[in-house]
């Protein structure tokens, strides 16, 4: 058979400090088909980055990026020949703070710019510990000469045919040489100005790597060991998944579970590349496989919980009959950049679902502005502290009898909206917060649980 082509991609919990990194070094040289391999920041960092960004006072700027200077610093002391690569990280740590020090507005352009150093620090110190681990030849990749993105700062856009043309061109001929360590999160726009793809995105830019390279598998080494079919701190009982296809994993980090970033899939889907989910504590043990199809195939897979959730009811006696009035919904949600998960509609009302978590990349809140220009053709209510449910697995649209026993076993709680037919993959509710997770329970119990 063949050799594997393998893309790598660790996190930042894996990044954490220099005998973390060495136990990725270790995972990456058990095996000669990880060829690419992809890291975030360094625990902790992009919030820290995050926090420089919105301080407006330059002394605290600087206060942080002198944190994240020891920080760095301090894993390089734990290396074994830091002098390699410390001129670099030290110039890379001194503009980071010339940047902070500056007196500046706060663009998106600029706090993507200071992201990048994150990422770029943590690579840069990777890309040692596997020098000094494998004795062999470790190329450092500047990801954003790779992965192209539109403009739109903050949560870019990729480009998946410019990122072709450019893996072929940077990544492509330095195959053969050694491995290649770069950055995840970040890339950068046609004219070359730095962007990022919004946080948790370093999973997004491996599978971008994994699809422009053509890889054929894609590891995303993580804190978990493995995708589980709920939350075990909600369930004790709940238990990892062996392997779930594309589909299913692609509704689960849409609806809940904050293993993968939810636009992985996306590459891995248009170029069939199975995905590897592990952990980098514990790689030994067993992590979840995600594969286009799998041998078997349950109803019900997993359950997700995904609080923080806002229903919005409107209503408009216009809607009787007419045209129109969902598209004008829609366009004051869509120039407010509001993006909708569930929606039903009945003759004279249409109740959609928001994601009221402002850490939730591209989510934004329903400002007075956004209440306003609705309230001018509509009736408005708002409901909040609610959480969306949702049953992730195969067939459920079309499995008969399957909505009897599933609301059956929730017949004291007072389940507000349920989507059920738009995907074969997820049927999904909003309960009350308090509620969830007991919901989540009876469910896991009554259909998981063997
Ligand atoms: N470092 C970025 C973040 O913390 C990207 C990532 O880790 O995936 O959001
Ligand atoms: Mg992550």
């Amino acid at each position: 058979m063949p050799n594997l082509f393998k893309v790598a991609k660790f996190g930042g919990t894996s990044m954490a400090d220099a005998a973390a990194m060495r136990r990725c070094a270790a995972i990456v040289l058990s095996d000669p088909d990880k060829k690419i391999i992809v890291v975030s920041a360094t625990a902790g960092t992009t919030n820290l980055l995050t926090e420089l960004v919105s301080d407006s006072s330059t002394d605290q700027r600087v206060a942080i990026a002198e944190q994240i200077r020891d920080k760095h610093l301090a894993i390089c002391n734990d290396l074994e020949e830091p002098e390699n690569i410390q001129e670099k990280v030290e110039e890379l740590l001194d503009e980071l703070k010339a940047i902070a020090s500056r007196k500046q507005i706060m663009t998106g352009m600029l706090r993507d710019e200071i992201f990048s150093f994150g990422e770029r620090l943590s690579s840069t110190i990777f890309a040692q510990v596997l020098r000094e681990e494998s004795g062999s030849e470790v190329i450092w990749l500047d990801a954003r000469n790779v992965i192209v993105t539109d403009s739109n700062f903050g949560s870019a856009e990729p480009l998946p045919e410019q990122i072709a043309f450019k893996s072929d061109e940077f990544v492509q001929p330095k195959l053969n040489s050694g491995r290649i360590v770069t950055q995840g999160f970040i890339g950068s726009n046609r004219q070359g100005v730095t962007t990022t793809l919004g946080r948790g995105g370093s999973d997004y830019s491996a599978a971008l790597f994994a699809e422009a390279a053509d890889a054929d598998v894609l590891e995303i080494w993580t804190d978990v060991t493995a995708i589980y079919t709920t939350d075990p701190r909600i369930v004790p009982g709940a238990k990892p998944i062996t392997e779930i296809s594309f589909d299913e994993a692609a509704e689960l980090s849409v609806f809940g579970a904050k293993v993968l970033h939810p636009a992985t899939m996306i590459p891995a889907i248009r170029k069939n590349i199975k995905v590897y989910v592990g952990s980098s504590m514990k790689p030994d043990e067993p992590g979840t496989w995600i594969v286009k199809e799998t041998k078997n195939n349950p109803v019900i897979r997993a359950i997700s919980l995904r609080r923080n959730q806002t229903l919005l009811t409107v209503r408009s006696l216009e809607m009787l009959h007419q045209y129109g009035f969902l598209a004008k919904l829609f366009s004051v949600l869509s120039e407010h950049k509001i993006s909708v998960d569930l929606v039903t509609t009945s003759e004279v009302s249409v109740a959609l679902t928001l994601d009221s978590d402002i850490n939730t990349p591209g989510k934004q809140k329903l400002t007075d502005e956004v209440l306003e220009k609705l309230r001018s053709f509509c009736e408005v209510e708002i409901d909040r502290n609610l959480s969306l449910i949702a049953l992730i697995g195969n067939n459920l649209d079309a499995t008969a009898g399957l909505s009897g026993p599933v609301f059956g076993a929730l017949e004291d709680v007072n389940v507000r909206l349920i989507c059920h037919g738009a995907s074969s993959h997820n049927l999904c509710f909003l309960v009350s917060e308090n509620e969830s997770e007991e919901v989540v329970n009876i469910l896991h119990n009554k259909f998981i649980k063997e």
